[in-house]
């Protein structure tokens, strides 16, 4: 091992950090920065490329622009979407907060796609009904098919303008922990090699999904879950991992997403017979069932051999046969994606699509103000001092089992609003802060140097391959009781050969063969507690297809999955939380469980 150096570190104090500029954390920066506290947020990438940039179908709120809607239908289809494991208070705050965030963004000028008297333009998508299951809705705001994008460069402006500041192409390390209470954040600065030390009173973790576990994923290359993999490393457990969801529509081959705004505008899916296959598995939704549901039925139909293409494993869907006008304005960003990784014209032949990773339900659990939460003795609802999650990296949960398409970017808007809102009530601007034990601090250097400085045998690439190949085998669309226990031992193993990654590159100045390493040993702790989550769960719920357990089982299995893991061992720790079978408010009573048929 060559000479460790010692590191020029810069200390900061803020009243809140965020960590993580997308979506959720851009709204979460910006409600901090309007209730006076001086706020920090931190971004391995710059603000506009996080992956809310990608988004590209739109964000749901029951506005009711095109037909009636009404916010309890939205709760009813996200508690029905979820297979009843999503916790029905938070889903209330959720879709009654809804309307209210996204005239927000409205008036902070996202440039939202317009009916022909000026109203926001909504588009049907899955799962979205009217009359608790009646028929499909219009209730997903859309601005053509890049309303993620819109939103994130909105966002971002408006956090500057609230006084937020920003740490552009800092790459968090790891949570400063002090007796249970979360106090700052420690990070790498990319483009010169320092260390910055955060102290907060608050810490937002919105560090996004970690689909990148994964071989094929619509997920950017980013998305590999360091917050989730920060809070495993502060022995604080992760939520309902097992749930992974797989969007029907990823191009065959590269994995890069289409919209399920196409399907929404009147896409459908066939088989290597031609046939609308989607009738006989959901004969009233059809193509917009929920993704969990279509996601299957897809792979039913490639498994008894009606797969398009010379493998027969794809399957088509068809624009083909709308107006090309329609095309060109509802979903301008798709046609060219068609082109360029399959290229398809959109307007002649049919794209070919497989389901591929696309988003995770589970993650850090939080309650609806975002505030962490964790299980001690019996107390399942523990508020961890000091630190919040919101977005993709949070399970609030509003998505339980299955997440409803356009549900997303609301929680990301709705949450991170939340958090704001609770950030002006807990931290007083200006409170001082504690002092800190150099200690915490040194844990954090100790295990970047184990990375830098690690000289073994195996590259971070390989054990990458690994680790994703054996995800996509064994913790696929359907799993088995086999599959899982492979993936468990498979997994464990490739933990454990860890300790023989080698890296090249010793010096601190855009080192990406040691931010690859922390990003992998990140994704390696959450594949570990996803597969054995998985293994766990001896039933079928939303996104989680056991074979040998096809039913869901409320009776045993109605309760969100815990994992701890020691990321050291890879040995994990497995409890669980009651599901919130109680809703916010009196308006609205709890609804009761019953089949989930589309
Ligand atoms: C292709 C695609 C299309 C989608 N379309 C839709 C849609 O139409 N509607 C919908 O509702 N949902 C959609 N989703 C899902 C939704 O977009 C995501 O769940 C959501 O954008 C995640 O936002 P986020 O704020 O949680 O995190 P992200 O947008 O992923 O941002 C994560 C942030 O964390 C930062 N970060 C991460 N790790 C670190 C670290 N170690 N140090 C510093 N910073 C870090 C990153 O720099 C980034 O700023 C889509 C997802 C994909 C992949």
């Amino acid at each position: 091992m060559s000479a460790k150096k010692p590191y020029n570190i810069i200390y900061h104090d803020y009243d809140v950090v965020v960590v993580g500029a997308g979506g959720s954390g851009l709204r979460a920066a910006l409600g901090a920065g309007q209730a006076g506290l001086k706020t920090a947020c931190i971004t391995k990438v710059f603000p506009t490329r996080s992956h809310t940039v990608a988004a590209q179908g739109g964000v749901a709120a029951s506005l009711g622009n095109m037909g009636e809607d009404k916010w309890e239908w939205h709760m009813y289809d996200t508690v029905k979407g979820s297979d009843w494991l999503g916790d029905q208070d938070a889903i209330e705050y959720l879709v009654r907060n809804a309307p209210k965030a996204v005239y927000e963004l409205e008036h902070w000028g996202v440039p939202f796609s317009r009916t022909e008297d000026g109203k926001i333009y909504q588009r049907p998508f899955g799962g979205m009904t009217k009359n608790f299951g009646e028929g499909p809705v219009q209730r997903t705001c859309a601005a053509a098919d890049r309303t993620g994008h819109a939103m994130l460069h909105t966002l971002y402006g408006q956090s500057l303008r609230n006084d937020v500041e920003f740490f552009i192409e800092h790459f968090a390390l790891d949570l400063i922990m002090d007796d249970g209470v979360c106090r700052g954040v420690t990070t790498w600065q990319l483009d010169n090699g320092d260390i910055h030390v955060f102290r907060a009173h608050l810490v937002i973790l919105a560090t996004g999904g970690y689909g990148r576990a994964y071989f094929s994923a619509t997920s950017a290359h980013t998305c590999t879950g360091d917050g989730n993999a920060m809070v495993l490393r502060a022995g604080l457990p992760l939520q309902d991992m097992e749930f992974v969801q797989f969007h029907p529509t990823g191009i065959y081959g590269s994995g890069c997403l289409i919209t399920e705004g196409a399907r929404g505008e009147g896409g459908y899916l066939t088989n290597s017979a031609g046939e609308r296959f989607m009738e006989r598995y959901a004969p009233s939704a059809k193509d917009l069932a929920s993704r969990d549901v279509v996601s299957r039925s897809m792979t039913m139909e490639i498994r008894e051999g009606r797969g398009v293409g010379p493998k027969k494993d794809h399957i088509f869907l068809h624009l083909d046969h709308l107006p090309p006008e329609i095309l060109h304005k509802r979903l301008p960003g798709i046609s060219e994606s068609a082109k360029i990784f399959a290229g398809v014209d959109v307007t002649k032949e049919p794209i070919p699509v497989i389901p591929t990773v696309h988003y995770n339900m589970g993650g850090i659990p939080t309650n609806y103000h975002g505030e962490v939460l964790t299980k001690v003795g019996d107390n399942a609802d523990t508020v961890v001092p000091g630190l919040m999650a919101v977005g993709e990296a949070a399970c609030v949960s509003v998505h339980g089992a299955n997440r409803l398409g356009s549900n997303s970017l609301i929680d990301l808007v709705v949450f991170g609003r939340a958090a704001g809102l609770r950030s002006k009530e807990l931290v007083k601007p200006n409170t001082p802060h504690k002092e800190l034990a150099p200690s915490v601090v040194q844990k954090h250097l100790d295990r970047l140097d184990t990375f830098r400085y690690a000289d073994g045998k195996t590259p971070v690439a390989k054990l990458r391959l690994d680790m994703q190949i054996a995800m996509q085998q064994d913790a696929a669309v359907f799993r088995t009781g086999e599959t899982l226990q492979q993936g468990v031992s498979r997994l464990d193993a490739i933990h454990k050969a860890s300790s023989d990654l080698g890296i090249k590159d010793r010096g601190m100045i855009w080192n990406t063969d040691l931010i690859e390493a922390l990003e992998y040993d990140n994704l390696i702790n959450q594949a570990v507690v996803t597969v054995n989550s998985a293994a766990n769960r001896e039933e079928s719920r939303g996104a989680h297809a056991r074979e040998d357990f096809p039913n869901r089982n409320d009776e045993v299995w109605m309760k969100h999955s815990l994992m701890w893991i020691d990321t050291q061992s890879g040995q994990v720790k497995a409890d669980f939380r009651p599901v919130h079978t109680y809703t916010m408010t009196n308006d609205i009573a709890y609804i009761q469980p019953k089949a989930r048929v589309y």
